[in-house]
């Protein structure tokens, strides 16, 4: 679906003819016709296809057509309508990422090509589901690369000043307008629902990089005892806490950097049954791949430190540049540092919601170790 600069023959049609955001049509060196895309002559990805038929240009139809096929198919896999919509590529939108808190819908463009849609796919979201509020909340990171600026806005409605979402029998709030991504992180929807049949009753909980207490408040409600929230961000703290009590239960918070919380509990002896990593990605570029991979290593070996004599290890990362592979690896030399025997019982990924595009390796990017952990010994 990706078209790179260099391979465009810019000979026969200079990209620079071509204003950000455009469409075009894509055709081979003997000149076949291979999609209709849109494009940006100043990014590595010049063109993105978002249609391969001759018959369907991108058009009012085909935005209509791809809102709902990706609709169908999350009605059809999650019972309550509390998920994400569209996943860019995946869903053949690409640089489009459509969030859904119930009546709410929270979008992010990512491109100039689809920014350059916008009120197309506003109308679109209208015609197919009509939310009450869609919330244009774009400020990622990745519009500077396409030179767009960042902006929130409604298309339509009122943004509301929580957004719930539900996963199962919880709910979660979250303030729209200062919150991570769209608010919430359903693609971890999947593996807190697996973390339950590691949940003993009573267990100690540590959630790492917490955010608005996903993980500690599901815990929790599958039996654990205590559970204790660590992010460097006192808004998502507060909103952990106020997430906790709206669901019956109770947390401790503690605001500090991740990495010095873990040296500090470990030095006053604290030991907890179960410790959750679901840092930030510390991998955003190439470049950054061996710093990154040093961090995910100190983290999980910090995690170490405070687990109890037999504990599970849940370690996930989001960076795309960090392989699976390349976890296990700093999972195994955390616990060759520490003298620890670690067993990975599972793996996962991201939830259903963010279908894996098998020609875009981009789209298959959260990954989670299901860890015992116990002592190394004889
Ligand atoms: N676990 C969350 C998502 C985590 S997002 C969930 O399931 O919903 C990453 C979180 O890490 C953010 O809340 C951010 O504030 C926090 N964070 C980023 N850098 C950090 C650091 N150095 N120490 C502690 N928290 C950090």
């Amino acid at each position: 679906m990706w078209v790179f600069s260099n391979e465009i023959d810019t000979a026969a049609t200079p990209l620079i003819a071509l204003a950000p955001g455009a469409l075009a049509r894509l055709h081979s060196h003997r000149d076949a016709f291979m999609g209709y895309m849109y494009v940006n002559p100043h990014a590595l990805i010049c063109g993105r296809i978002l249609s391969r038929d001759v018959a369907q240009p991108v058009d009012a139809r085909l935005l209509e057509r791809r809102l709902r096929g990706a609709l169908a198919l999350r009605d059809r896999l999650i019972p309550a309508p509390y998920y994400r919509w569209v996943f860019g590529e995946s869903d053949q939108l690409p640089g489009l990422v459509l969030d859904r808190y119930g009546d709410v819908v929270v979008g992010q463009i990512a491109t100039a090509g689809m920014d350059a849609l916008k009120e197309e796919v506003t109308a679109a979201v209208r015609r197919v589901l009509d939310p009450v509020t869609l919330f244009w909340k774009n400020d990622s990171g990745a519009r500077e690369l396409e030179g767009l600026p960042k902006v929130a806005e409604a298309a339509f409605g009122e943004v509301p000043a929580l957004l719930r979402a539900r996963e199962g029998t919880l709910t979660f709030s979250v303030p729209p307008l200062t919150s991570q991504k769209t608010g919430w992180f359903y693609d971890q929807t999947g593996n807190r629902a697996r973390l339950g049949r590691y949940v003993s009753p009573g267990a100690r909980v540590l959630d790492v990089c917490s955010y608005a207490g996903g993980w500690a408040v599901t815990a929790l409600s599958q039996g654990a005892g205590s559970a204790r929230c660590v992010d460097s961000s006192q808004a998502a703290l507060e909103c952990a806490e106020v997430n906790a009590e709206a669901n019956g239960v109770k947390i401790d918070v503690t605001r500090a950097d991740a990495f010095d919380a873990l040296r500090a509990l470990a030095e006053s002896g604290e030991r907890y049954d179960i410790v959750i990593l679901d840092p930030p990605a510390f991998i955003k570029r190439k470049k950054d791949i061996p710093q990154g991979q040093a961090a995910y290593r100190k983290l999980n070996q910090l995690a170490l430190g405070v687990l109890a004599e037999e504990g599970l290890l849940v370690s996930c990362s989001c960076s795309y540049h960090l392989g699976a592979g390349e976890l296990e690896a700093a999972i195994q030399a955390a616990a060759r540092h520490t003298g620890r025997f670690v067993q990975i019982l599972e793996a996962g990924g991201q939830s259903l919601d963010h279908p894996v595009h098998p020609a875009i390796p981009e789209t298959r990017y959260l990954k989670a170790f299901f860890c015992r952990v116990t002592r190394e010994v004889g």
